[in-house]
Order: C-alpha cells, then sequence, then structure tokens
C-alpha cells in the first residue's frame, strides 16, 4: 500500500472511505461511533494534516459538540485504541489512518511546516528494526518511526 498524504488523489473518496470503514468496523464491534468521536475522525481526515487536541477540541466547541479537555481526548483515546487514528510523539498530534482496519504498526513520514502526514506503507519499517532488534538480543515489541522533514509543496 503506498503512503497516501502528499501526492494528489481523490481526497473526497478518501474521507468517504475512512468514515464507511470506521461505521463498520464499529458495528463488528459492537462499539459505538458516537457523533463527537465521529466528528473528531472527520475532522483528522479534512486534510492528511496532524493536529493536537486543543485544536480539535477548538472545532468541536465551535459546533457545540464539547468545551471540555476529557470530551477530546476520551474520543482521541477511543479513535487511537481502534485504530481509527494515530498519534504522533513528536508533534504531540493527531492523525486519521490512511490504512483503517489494517493491524498495523504506524510509521511517519511528517512535514514540519505545514505538518502534513503521509502513513508510510504497511510493514515498511518493521522487519528492518526486527532486525536490528534482533542482531543485539533485543526483543522489539513496538515499532514507531516518525520521519520529520520537508513536504513536496514546502520544498518547493
Ligand atoms: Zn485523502
Ligand atoms: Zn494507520
Ligand atoms: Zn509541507
Amino acid at each position: 500500500m503506498d503512503p497516501v498524504g502528499f501526492h494528489k488523489h481523490d481526497h473526497s473518496k478518501c474521507i468517504q472511505e475512512c468514515l464507511t470503514a470506521a461505521d463498520e468496523q464499529c458495528s463488528d464491534k459492537g462499539v459505538r461511533l458516537t457523533p463527537v468521536r465521529r466528528r473528531t475522525l472527520e475532522i483528522l481526515l479534512q486534510d492528511h494534516r496532524a493536529l493536537g487536541a486543543y485544536d480539535l477540541l477548538d472545532k468541536l466547541r465551535e459546533e457545540g459538540l464539547g468545551s471540555q479537555p476529557p470530551v477530546i481526548y476520551r474520543a482521541l483515546d477511543f479513535l487511537t485504541e481502534h485504530g481509527f487514528a494515530h498519534k504522533i510523539e513528536r508533534l504531540n498530534a493527531f492523525v486519521a489512518c490512511s490504512h483503517p482496519g489494517e493491524s498495523h504498526a504506524p510509521s511517519f513520514l511528517f512535514c514540519r511546516e505545514c505538518s502534513t502526514v503521509a502513513e508510510a506503507a504497511h510493514g515498511a519499517f518493521e522487519a528492518i528494526a526486527e532486525d536490528q532488534a534482533k542482531a543485539v538480543g533485543f526483543v522489539a515489541e513496538r515499532v514507531m518511526v516518525e520521519i520529520e522533514g520537508l513536504c513536496p509543496d514546502c520544498r518547493g
């Protein structure tokens, strides 16, 4: 699967597919994609950009969906737990998953200028990390690669 985010693509389809996948998976698992959770995911999907919890909370507040920090933290916990969104530690921000439904250790390329994020192809870095770990007798349990740089737009 290609990294999604930097190259041109049919983005309205991208949003729609991710929301549909989230709806389906929630009903399969018997968990609720409440209006706040769904709207948070939708905001994250708007443009493949990392957003902080407070940016998200500002939007929810404008729309009358909630104004207290626990509202957004609970929604983000839900979305990350179920793999619909990921946290980028370096940015302390969140991004919608580009491959919802596949279980994966996410790896990212993110732009330090505009915070656009592309999720790297599934498995792109795990094998390398596991080899490195094995070589020193280390057991890798979680591999998360965050590559910082400039996206094609900001580079220009
Ligand atoms: Zn898109
Ligand atoms: Zn993902
Ligand atoms: Zn950029």
